[in-house]
């Protein structure tokens, strides 16, 4: 009989199991998972980098304020001076994002799983658990395993080959909680349109989905990378949320930081002192030349029209383009190509403040499991470690008051 068995060794699980062991050493605690090794998704974080937190993430930045007490009780700075109780020091960079001071996701796993091997928290791995079942006081896992407080932390369905297959919803569900819609998120999007010349080009651009009736979803500004599916980066991926099953346009403003007037003035003055030299030639000063000639495309003209033939009609024709770049999306990379699972556990199930389920005594949730998402930028680890904290801090209370 453990005191506490931890379902699913991701951040969430990792941390939960950590935190309530620390809690009281003489807890036994059994930190189980799917896979052969813990932690595998953290190692692909960030690029392998593991942006692990963010210095603005608070109860607003998530899809649910709901959330607020735990981030409030578990806040972007207490995850640092966490890690840094485990022997990780990290650093911020210019747009609050913290990420290793190792530059390494492979150095935050190495160090949570340093202290699990210090604390002496028994791991499971190569174990995927079908079923949990409550009998009497205690529950029991997969028909052997006996606990008195589960933490239920499986993560949701993006990135399935991470070991977040899904698979803990029925663990939920049978326990009578709700698991809402669930859609990929932080994801790539494919288009109608043929973007394979573009492949691997980058802009700054601000990012509008539409609804087919002109209806704003949703909006971002960063990075958009074309692909040959479609479009991705972190601009691209932070809209992808409100994809979910609709028909929508994504409209691309390439070049945000200039106004209309300043790009008419810009290619007026190329007209002026070149104007022999090709239009798409002219733009290399401002856009990328493939992007360019995308617009230049867009707008009705042939590719080798020269300044001089420029109408100021024209101009503006280009302009209006340029600024409005549309994209009919067909859907998204799915659930295999995703960073997140949008949708997932009932939120409101669980006691905000402990995350107890309100059906079940003893048993917790933590993580993507539930319907708690945010975009790129370390929000949602942050998510993943304050829940998992506040889930094995309250779990480890429970059974030493
Ligand atoms: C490529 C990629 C990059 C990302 N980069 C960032 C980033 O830089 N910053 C950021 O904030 N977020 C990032 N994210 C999102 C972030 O990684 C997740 O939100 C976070 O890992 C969720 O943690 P979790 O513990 O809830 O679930 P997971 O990390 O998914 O862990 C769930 C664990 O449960 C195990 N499991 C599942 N089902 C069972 C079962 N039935 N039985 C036993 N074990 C089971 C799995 O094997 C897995 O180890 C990224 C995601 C991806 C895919």
């Amino acid at each position: 009989m453990y005191d506490i068995a931890v379902v699913g060794a991701g951040a969430s699980g990792i941390v939960a199991a950590i935190t309530a062991k620390r809690a009281y050493s003489k807890l036994s605690v059994l930190l189980i998972d799917a896979l052969p090794k813990i932690g595998k998704k953290i190692l692909a974080t960030g690029n392998g980098r593991c942006n692990i937190t963010n210095l603005k993430a608070d109860g607003k930045s998530y899809n649910t304020k709901a959330v607020s007490s735990v981030i409030q009780t578990v806040s972007p700075e207490k995850v640092i001076e966490f890690f840094s109780s485990i022997g990780l020091e990290c650093i911020a960079d210019n747009e609050s994002r913290i990420y290793p001071m190792s530059n390494t996701a492979a150095s935050v796993l190495d160090c949570l799983r340093f202290e699990i091997e210090r604390l002496g928290i028994e791991v499971l791995n190569d174990t995927k658990v079908t079923s949990v079942n409550k009998r009497n006081d205690c529950f029991v896992i997969n028909d052997n395993i006996e606990c008195r407080k589960v933490i239920v932390t499986t993560g949701g369905k993006a990135a399935p080959s991470q070991g977040s297959d899904g698979s803990g919803y029925a663990l939920l569900k049978a326990f009578g909680h709700s698991v809402t819609h669930l859609y990929p998120g932080l994801v790539q999007l494919t288009v109608k349109e043929n973007l394979k010349f573009l492949k691997g080009v980058k802009v700054k651009a601000s990012v509008c989905l539409k609804s087919t009736s002109g209806k704003v979803l949703d909006k971002s500004v960063g990075e958009v990378l074309f692909a040959d599916y479609g479009l991705s980066g972190i601009a691209v991926m932070d809209i992808s949320r409100s994809v979910k099953d609709k028909n929508c346009i994504c409209v691309l403003d390439i070049l945000p930081d200039l106004s209309k007037e300043s790009v008419i003035d810009f290619i007026l003055k190329a007209k002026e002192r070149n104007p022999s030299l090709l239009f798409e030639d002219a733009l290399c000063g401002i856009l990328p030349r493939k992007v360019g000639y995308l617009i230049i495309k867009n707008s009705g003209f042939n590719q080798d029209i020269r300044m001089n033939a420029l109408k100021h009609n024209d101009i503006v024709r280009f302009v209006e383009n340029m600024k409005n770049c549309s994209f009919t999306v067909k859907g998204t990379k799915g659930f295999e190509n995703a960073q997140i699972t949008i949708g997932g556990v009932d939120f409101s199930e669980f006691n905000q403040k402990t995350l107890e389920s309100n059906k079940v005594n003893g048993l917790y949730c933590a993580g993507e499991i539930l319907d708690v998402d945010a975009v790129c930028g370390g929000f949602n680890l942050q998510w993943a470690w304050s829940s998992g904290i506040v889930a094995g801090t309250y779990s480890a209370l429970e059974l030493i008051r």
